[in-house]
Order: structure tokens, then sequence, then C-alpha cells
């Protein structure tokens, strides 16, 4: 067994990181399996080299070591755009012009999983003209979900303890691989990367299981081996709502700093029991 535990450095880390990361190393360990840690840094803009100091920090506070080196993604930026030259070869993604502003205005767009579905306009475009602004105009490379999953046919992944589920990505429609200002969206880089460092189950929050049905997607089209998924529940604060940023009181290194034993927490965590005031909650 390989779990891993991959936060982006744009923010301190919380309780919810805390129980999932704790979550994917302990299963690893009971199985004398290995936890890795990846940084999921493709964003340049909002990614803080402090935040990944803090997170080291705070994850050797609860007690979670790590096998093998860190796996930083900006590292990886050659894979995907390696992965993405094989899906543009294939004819499954196209480039889109089109700003935020343009798609809102199609006040006709459905809505998916995460949001406006984008409603196709660039998809129409004949490939002359794609190559022709290209060159010029930035651009981001959509997927061509029909296209995509006649070519990937059925979808099926493994819940752990609750068997199969169908991946169903139509609903997130043609979403975005490369974006405009970074490489590879998560999408594209989380599934590359959890194949290339041997991922054998992933443990991450039930906010991700919408995020499965194009991950598993991209793995049918990329050839890539389909991991065990296991989505948590949330950690929930006293309002009732999954932690965020704006949770201050939630963060691991203001309970470190207010002298909180990091092992007896993680102990806690692990056995299901929060601090006074958080829950843990399905979506
Ligand atoms: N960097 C992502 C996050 O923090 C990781 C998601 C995942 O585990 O796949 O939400």
């Amino acid at each position: 067994m390989l779990t891993r535990f991959a936060p982006s450095p744009t923010g301190e880390l919380h309780l919810g990181h805390a129980y999932s990361a704790l979550l994917a190393h302990d299963a690893a360990r009971r199985a004398g399996g290995r936890f890795r840690l990846r940084i999921d840094d493709i964003d340049g803009s909002r990614s803080r080299e402090a935040y990944v100091a803090a997170a080291l920090a705070d994850l050797a506070w609860l007690g979670i070591d790590r096998d093998g080196p860190l796996h930083r993604q900006s590292q990886h930026l050659g894979a995907y755009d390696a992965a993405l030259g094989a899906l543009k070869a294939r004819g499954l993604v196209y480039p889109c012009f089109c700003t935020r502003a343009d798609i809102a205005a199609s006040l006709a767009a459905p809505h998916g999983p995460a949001g406006a579905v984008y409603p196709g306009t660039c998809r129409a475009l004949d490939a002359a003209e794609h190559a022709r602004r290209v060159a010029g105009e930035a651009h981001c490379w959509r997927i061509d979900m029909a296209r995509a999953v006649a070519r990937a046919g059925d979808l099926m992944w493994e819940e752990a303890g609750q068997g199969m589920r169908r991946a169903d990505p139509r609903t997130h429609g043609d979403i975005v691989l490369a974006r405009k200002d970074a490489p590879a969206s998560y999408h594209l880089a989380s599934t590359l990367d959890d194949a290339a460092m041997g991922v054998t189950h992933v443990i991450r929050g039930a906010d991700l299981i919408a995020a499965t049905d194009v991950h598993r997607l991209l793995q049918a089209l990329l050839g890539l081996p389909v991991p065990v998924y296991r989505h948590h529940a949330l950690v929930c604060g006293p309002d009732g709502r999954r932690l965020a940023k704006r949770d201050a009181a939630a963060a691991l290194g203001a309970l470190r700093d207010g002298g909180i034993d990091g092992h007896a927490l993680a102990a806690d965590l692990l056995a299901g029991r929060l601090p006074a005031g958080y829950s843990l909650r399905m979506p």
C-alpha cells in the first residue's frame, strides 16, 4: 500500500488537513506500506515556500513521518505537458480563448459539480482557426468531454469499504486541463502524479469525490493504473461548516503555539475524537 497527503501551499494547514494526513499515514503504516508527501504547487502565483515549511513542521508535530523525497508538482511540469501533448495528438483537447466574462455572459450555461459548465464555444472553431489563434492569444486547453467519454467507455472505481462506483465525468462538461497561467490543472497534475508516485490508495476529503469522476476518465485515456479511493468525512467548525482558512483557531500552527500535544491530538483525531466544538460530517 502506498498513500499520500497532497497539500497546496496556499495557506496554513488546519484540523481538517491533519485528519486527512493522519488517515492516509495510518492506513499505510498499519499495512506495512509507504506514505508520501506531495506539494501541490503548480499555482505559482498563490504558492508560498513559507507554507511548505509550516506544513512540514505541522506534520512532524503530529508524529507523521514520510517515505521518499517530497514530490513537488512544480518540478514535474514536463510530465504534465507530455500528457497534454498525447491528448492533443488524439484530438481529445482543444484550445479555448474565452475569458471568464465570456463564459459568465452565456447565462444559459448549466451547472456541474464544480460550478458553471463551459458552453463549448471554442470547441466549434475549426482546426485552422485554433492553430492561428493559439500562436497569438492567451488560451487554456479543455477536454472534449463527449469525445473523451465515448473513447473511454464505462468507468468504475472502488470506494474502500463501499464497493464499486460508476464515474460520470459528463456532468463536468469540457473542463480545463491546462490553464492560461499554469501548465496543468489540478485534475491533470494530480492524476498523473498519483500514478507516477505509485499511489495505491487515494485517501482524501469527500469534498473531492466529484473530482474522482474526472481523474478516473484521465486514467482511462492515459493508460494509468486506478487506485482505490477513500473519501472521508470533513472536519467542521463550531458553525457546522467545513473548515477553511478563515478558521484561524483551527490552524495547526496556532494549536501548536498554544501548547497542545501534537501526538495526543493525532491519537484523538484517528479515534474520531475532535476538540470541543468540532465535528466530522459527510458533505
Ligand atoms: N492539493 C489538493 C488539495 O489540497 C489535493 C487534493 C487531493 O488529495 O487530490 O485539495
